[in-house]
C-alpha cells in the first residue's frame, strides 16, 4: 500500500480517498461490546529452553481466528493519521487495499535464492541433540551487534564464552554417497570468516576448522586465508566421522588425512558449515515458468559459457544462488548481467527469433494433439474447425519435443525437416 502511494507520488498521479471512518461503530455502540480477553500464548517449558528455539510455539489456527474477531474495528489504536499531518508530499492513502496485481511484462529475473541443508540430516555431528552444536547461520547471529547476545560469543546450553570453537567444513556438501554431491562454494571463506571474528571477540579462544580443501578462488580470499592462519586459526585437514557427548564434553572425532592419524578434539561449541540448495518455496514458481533444472534442482541456464544468465525460454534470466551456489560479488555480477539482458529486450521495437523454430506439414498432421502435450512452452494449439496444430511462433523456442513425439511426422522443424537433414548428411558424405 505504502509503495503504491508512493509510486502514485512520483508519478504525479492523484489517489482518490475514501471517507476514512466509513463503517466503523459509533462510540455508544463500543461501549455496549462484550469485552473477551486476550488468547495465552503457548510458551516452551523452561527446562526446555536450551537452543534457538522459540519460546512463544504460536496460535493454532482456531485460536487465531478468535483473536481477529475480538479486534472492534474501532481505529482508536492505529489510524490515528498523524502520519498525514507530517508527510509534505502527502504520499500516504490509508485506504488502499491489499490487491493482486497483474501486469504484462518483457522480460522476467528469476532471483529465488537459496536455503542453507537441513542439519537435521546431519545426525552424526549431534545437531538437535548437543546443545552446543550449531550452525553457521545461528554463530553468524552471535556474533552480530542485533543477534541475541549483542555479538557476544556465548554457549547456549550455560551462557559460556567457549574457549574452543571447531568449525566443520563441508557439513553436507562434497559428499555423495550421503549428502550433496557438490561444493556448496561459499562455506570455506564464511568460515574463515567466522574464526578470525571469534578470534578477535575471544583472544584467548582456540578455532579449529577441519576442512577437506580450502577453496580461495576470489579476489582477495587467499591473502585473506592467510590472515585468518596468522591470527591463530588452526586448519585440520580431515573428514569429522562423529561428534558425541561424554561426560558433558563435546567430543570431536576425525581423521587427519596429513598426518595419517585419528584425532580426537574436545570442543566446548561446534560450529556446522552448511552447504547451500534452492529455495524450497520456489518450486512451484519455477515450474509455472517452464524454466529447466539441474539434477540437483538449481536453475538451469541456457549455455553455461555463452548464455550464463538466460535460461532456456527466451526473456527469462536467471540471477542468484537460484542458477547455483555463488557468493556476493558473483551474485551482484550476474544480478547486473541480467537486468543488463531483461532491458536490452524491452528498449527493442523488433524481436528477433532463431530461424529453427517448429512447422506443421498440413497435409499430414492429424490433428492427434500429441505435440500440444509435450510442448514445455505452450507454443502449440489445436485449430479445432481445420482439426490440424498451428504453432504461435513468437512463443516457439525450436526444441524439437514436438518432432520427436509426432506420430505422422508432421511437426518438423522449419529449414530443418528430415528430408533436408539427409541431403546435407549425403552432401557431407559426398554420396550421390
Ligand atoms: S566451499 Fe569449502 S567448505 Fe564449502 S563445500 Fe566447498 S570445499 Fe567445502
Ligand atoms: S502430433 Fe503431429 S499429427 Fe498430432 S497434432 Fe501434432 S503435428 Fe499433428
Ligand atoms: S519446437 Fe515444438 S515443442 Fe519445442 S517449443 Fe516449438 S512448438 Fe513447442
Amino acid at each position: 500500500m505504502a509503495a503504491e502511494a508512493i509510486d502514485a507520488n512520483i508519478r504525479g498521479i492523484k489517489i482518490e480517498r475514501k471517507e476514512y471512518h466509513k463503517g466503523r461503530p459509533a462510540p455508544e455502540e463500543l461501549k455496549r461490546k462484550e469485552k473477551i480477553p486476550r488468547s495465552k500464548m503457548p510458551k516452551l517449558k523452561q527446562d526446555k529452553r536450551k537452543g534457538f528455539d522459540e519460546v512463544e510455539l504460536g496460535l493454532d489456527e482456531n485460536t487465531v481466528k478468535k483473536e481477529v474477531e475480538r479486534c472492534l474495528n474501532c481505529a482508536i489504536c492505529c489510524e490515528c493519521f498523524q502520519c498525514d499531518k507530517v508527510c509534505e508530499p502527502n504520499a500516504i492513502a490509508h485506504d488502499l487495499d491489499d490487491k493482486i496485481l497483474e501486469f504484462d511484462v518483457g522480460a522476467i529475473v528469476v532471483a529465488t535464492g537459496f536455503d542453507l541443508y537441513s542439519p537435521d540430516k546431519l545426525k552424526e555431528y549431534g545437531y538437535g541433540s548437543i546443545p552446543d552444536v550449531i550452525t553457521s547461520l545461528q554463530f553468524e547471529r552471535l556474533l552480530s551487534a542485533s543477534g541475541p547476545t549483542t555479538g557476544d560469543v556465548k554457549r547456549i546450553s550455560d551462557g559460556k564464552v567457549p574457549k574452543r570453537v571447531v568449525f566443520i567444513q563441508c557439513a553436507g556438501s562434497r559428499d555423495k554417497e550421503n549428502h550433496l554431491e557438490y561444493c556448496s562454494k561459499i562455506c570455506c571463506m564464511y568460515t574463515a570468516k567466522h574464526a578470525l571474528l571469534y578470534k578477535h571477540r575471544v583472544p584467548d579462544g582456540e578455532p579449529i576448522i577441519f576442512y577437506i580443501d580450502v577453496r580461495t578462488a576470489g579476489k582477495g580470499y587467499e591473502e585473506f586465508y592467510n590472515r585468518v592462519t596468522d591470527e591463530g586459526t588452526i586448519y585440520i585437514r580431515g573428514k569429522v566421522s562423529k561428534v558425541y557427548q561424554d561426560n558433558g564434553r563435546i567430543i570431536v572425532l576425525g581423521a587427519d588425512t596429513l598426518s595419517g592419524k585419528q584425532v580426537e578434539v574436545e570442543a566446548d561449541m561446534v560450529v556446522l558449515a552448511l552447504g547451500m540448495v534452492p529455495k524450497q518455496e520456489s518450486e512451484d514458481l519455477v515450474r509455472r515458468l517452464k524454466i529447466q533444472c539441474d539434477a540437483n534442482e538449481f536453475l538451469t541456464e541456457a549455455h553455461p559459457k555463452l548464455r550464463p544468465v538466460e535460461s532456456q525460454t527466451a526473456g527469462i534470466f536467471l540471477a542468484g544462488a537460484a542458477q547455483g551456489p555463488k557468493d556476493i560479488p558473483e551474485v551482484v555480477a550476474q544480478a547486473s548481467g541480467a537486468a543488463s539482458k531483461a532491458i536490452a529486450i524491452l528498449t527493442q521495437k523488433e524481436i528477433t527469433f532463431e530461424p529453427t523454430i517448429a512447422g506443421v506439414d498440413e497435409d499430414l498432421c492429424s490433428g492427434c494433439s500429441i505435440c500440444v502435450g509435450v510442448c514445455p512452452y505452450n507454443a502449440r494449439e489445436l485449430d479445432k474447425e481445420k482439426m490440424i496444430v498451428k504453432v504461435i511462433e513468437s512463443l516457439c523456442q525450436g526444441c524439437g519435443s514436438c518432432s520427436a513425439a509426432c506420430p505422422s511426422g508432421a511437426a518438423q522443424q522449419r529449414n530443418l525437416i528430415d528430408r533436408q537433414i539427409e541431403e546435407m548428411v549425403v552432401t557431407a558424405l559426398g554420396e550421390k
